[in-house]
């Protein structure tokens, strides 16, 4: 008998949003409300065109009993088989109803540990309905260590402490704020709808509510005008706010984006990665009262290896930054292009056996389809990670 044959009344489809953060890639995604309910960012094309709708708090709780019963069946194939193979993945492709399955086996072969609220911004939820389903979420995975979920500070800074610490109650865990910048002439020209001041309330009460707090900034954001401006206001609220979490997610330009038309109509001036890398270099100077970590793990950072516990690791921090803006012109664009298609992950890595060949061969192809400078190039390359 296969075992996806084990039919009973239980539902077995389920809804998974579209994104969740880098770290997250082995959670298990439960979706509570689909889409964004801002929907504005200028940067932002993941929810553009999809209308934000809150679910049912029983639509939800169907959903987590659907991946209970996946799970449950993909356990016993691994049981079968004695091991995750590829058997055990054929098998769960093959007769697994849903789609979001896959993601399912993934969180099952990791230890069922961590869980993800989708969409944008889950805190709209009435905060009864979200205990209800994060009660849910913990009696049908006892296993899991963390909860997390993205949510928007405007969302959270209207929320009372009391709300927030019902939800820690609940067994939410951590929240990851897309702070962008501190800076509130980039924040109005990003079009992200809240303030600096609302960004430092909106995390203050989270920690103060006992959660875990990710903060997500934006490198580039503030284009060439307000690059500096960017980089000392977003270091100064984050250390008003002090948040666990420091995340880098360097900005890339999304076709079809309001950004890309401002770029395109020459209203927005992109920086380079130098350019990026020096903003990174000044943010970093301003981080000297923070005392978390910051997590440089996202594909579209050039530098993945400004990461580490701050405030000690600033130092070398700092070094890695001045060591990419120290290399000859032409060495610095090898190692662009080796780390935009991926093939290196660190400065390191650049002497790597036949890493250098092909980085020539690609930045040579590279040149020859666009003249201009690099960078246009470069763009090109990372519109493909958006
Ligand atoms: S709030 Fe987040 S998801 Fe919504 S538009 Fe802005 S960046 Fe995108």
């Amino acid at each position: 008998m296969a075992l996806g044959d084990g039919a009973d009344a239980a539902p077995v489809h389920f809804e998974v949003g579209p994104i969740r953060p880098p770290n997250e890639a082995n959670s298990l995604l439960v979706r509570v409300t689909r889409n964004c309910p801002h929907n504005h960012c200028t940067f932002c094309p993941v929810y553009k065109g999809r209308p934000f709708s809150e679910r049912a708090p029983e639509e939800v709780e169907a959903d987590i009993q659907a991946m209970a019963g996946a799970a449950e069946r993909i356990r016993k194939r691994i049981e079968i088989c004695g091991v995750l193979n590829d058997a055990v993945v054929q098998q769960t492709l093959a007769e697994e109803p849903c789609e979001g399955a896959i993601q399912v086996l993934r969180f099952v072969a990791t230890g069922e540990r961590t869980a993800f609220l989708q969409d944008a911004n889950s805190l709209v939820m009435s905060v009864d309905d979200l205990e209800r389903v994060l009660k849910t979420l913990r009696a049908a995975f006892p296993s899991l260590e963390r909860v997390t979920t993205y949510a928007r500070s405007k969302t959270v800074a209207a929320s009372g402490t009391d709300e927030l610490e019902r939800l820690c109650r609940a067994g939410l865990d951590r929240v990851h704020i897309g702070m962008e910048s501190g800076a509130d002439r980039v924040l109005k020209r990003a079009a992200k709808g809240v303030t600096a001041t609302e960004h430092i309330e909106a995390g203050c009460a989270v920690k103060a509510a006992g959660l875990e707090l990710s903060e997500y900034v934006m490198p580039g954001l503030g284009g060439r005008d307000l690059s500096e401006a960017h980089a000392e206001e977003t270091a100064r609220a984050l250390c008003a706010i002090d948040p666990h979490f420091i995340r880098l997610r360097t900005l890339a330009i999304a076709s079809g984006t309001p950004l890309d038309k401002l770029h395109k109509s020459g209203r927005f001036e992109p920086l380079d990665d130098v350019g990026v890398a020096r903003e990174i270099r000044a943010l970093l100077v301003g981080l000297e009262g923070c005392t978390g970590t910051l997590r440089s793990d996202h594909v579209l950072n050039l530098l993945e290896e400004v990461s580490g516990k701050l405030p000690e690791a600033l130092p070398a921090l700092i070094a890695v930054v001045d060591r990419f803006l120290g290399m000859d012109a032409e060495e610095r664009d090898l190692f662009v292009v080796a780390r935009r298609l991926g093939i290196v992950r660190c400065l390191d890595d650049l002497e790597a056996p036949g890493v250098r060949e092909q980085a020539s061969t690609v930045l040579r192809h590279l040149r020859e389809r666009y003249p201009g400078p690099l960078d246009v190039a470069i763009r090109a390359l990372m519109s493909r990670f958006v």
